[in-house]
């Protein structure tokens, strides 16, 4: 196939649903789960539950970077832009949005007099430095690997151009080491998730390579599947995994060829390596500190961290009430099973990181429609319980 419209075709979406029904073996529940929010988005938006047997379950993975960022880093940048007034923080739009502290988001900080500002890509922080001699620009670096070759070009070129004025807040973070932090859990703790294989993530893949995820089969005996972003690329990939599954095997396979090697981009691999190194640990919003699973920039290009630069200092905070985002993360929590799902929180007005980003799963959720109603009907039903209580 090479057309995007063919990897949507409803006839063949159908055979693959055909062959599935075929593959599930009764009485066997299977719960795969999608590691990256763009999966998420792809199952929602293309009805893949609609076509799925009743016993495959999908898991929903922390593979957002927005989702991720533990509220303590995101209450780093926000003092950073509000303590120093020379500072540009320049970031992704979905950035903005996500609650720090208190429910203070950058968009907040800089109605407050705070100069954010948004960039598409490193390339528009660097212009922004260029422009701006006398300030300071702080890219807020965030994402898995595929964001992080950028970061590194970006730290290149400030070097190459001279650009004392541009800086990074590092927080690029490692598909692989949250993968084995979701298996290695306990399986008798409360935090267990039971998954019998991974969906692998597509643009995470052609950086790394397939390869990075051999120990999931090897130490863990998860099947991984590498699957594209298209509906067919989904469906193809969940019954390649029943297939492993029912067949007692655990091999790492690749659906997504057209963009996916072994090896990955060793290219991109060895910029990234140039410019960054292991954090010893970092923390992960649900899942916890994770050793080695998180980059900081190396000593040699010290002059462009923006860490070291203005002495920021990471502590831990709370994310907001009531929110169930961590749990959601882990895939231990559906959004719906949280209270405030579609009614103290909405895309319009989040109160958690998962329902800001477009791979966020609770906004998959709601920009589907598919549980809104559900959440909507709860809420009458929750404010006919407190009526009557108060009645009583
Ligand atoms: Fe958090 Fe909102 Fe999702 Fe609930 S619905 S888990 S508050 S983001």
């Amino acid at each position: 196939m090479k057309y995007v419209d063919e990897f949507r075709d409803g006839e063949r979406a159908r055979g693959l649903a055909r062959a599935l029904q075929v593959e599930a073996q009764t009485g066997r529940q299977y719960r795969l789960m999608e590691f990256c929010g763009g999966h998420t988005h792809a199952v929602f938006r293309y009805g893949i539950p609609d076509l799925l047997p009743d016993n495959i379950e999908l898991v929903h993975g922390p593979g957002c970077p927005v989702c991720v960022l533990p509220t303590g880093r995101l209450d780093m940048a926000m003092r950073l832009v509000l303590d120093h007034p020379e500072v540009i923080l320049a970031s992704y739009g979905d950035m903005l949005r996500v609650p720090g502290s208190g429910r203070r988001s950058l968009l907040q900080a800089r109605a407050d007099g705070a100069d954010v500002r948004m960039v598409y890509s490193v390339s528009d922080a660097l212009d922004l430095a260029r422009a701006n001699p006398q300030r300071q620009v702080v890219f807020f670096g965030i994402g898995f690997e595929t964001t992080t070759p950028p970061t590194a070009l970006g730290i290149l070129e400030a070097q190459r151009s001279g650009l004392e004025n541009f800086s990074v807040f590092c927080n690029h973070v490692l598909t692989p080491a949250a993968m084995g932090a979701i298996l290695d859990v306990d399986p008798d703790s409360e935090e267990s998730v039971e998954i019998d294989g991974f969906i692998g993530p597509s643009h995470v893949s052609v950086i790394i390579g397939s390869d990075s995820y051999r120990f999931c089969a090897g130490q863990y005996h998860k099947p991984v599947v590498i699957a594209g972003f298209e509906p067919l690329d989904v469906l193809q990939s969940i019954l390649m995994l029943l297939r492993q599954i029912n067949a007692g095997r655990a091999d790492i396979e690749n659906q997504y060829t057209r963009a996916v090697t072994g090896q990955g981009n060793r290219k991109a691999q060895g910029i990234v390596e140039e410019v960054f190194e292991l954090r010893p640990t970092f923390e992960w919003r649900g899942l916890g500190e994770i050793p080695s699973s998180a980059l900081a920039v190396r000593e040699a290009y010290r002059a462009y961290d923006a860490e070291a630069r203005f002495d920021m200092r990471y502590r831990a905070a709370e994310g907001t009430r009531g929110c169930d985002c961590p749990a959601v993360l882990r895939g231990a929590k559906k959004p719906i099973d949280c209270k405030l799902f579609a009614t103290a929180c909405t895309p319009e007005s989040p109160l958690g990181s998962c329902m800001v980003s477009d791979e966020g799963a609770c906004a998959a959720y709601f920009t589907y429609g598919r549980f809104r109603e559900e959440a909507e009907q709860r809420q009458v039903r929750q404010r006919a319980a407190v009526k009557a209580r108060r009645r009583a």
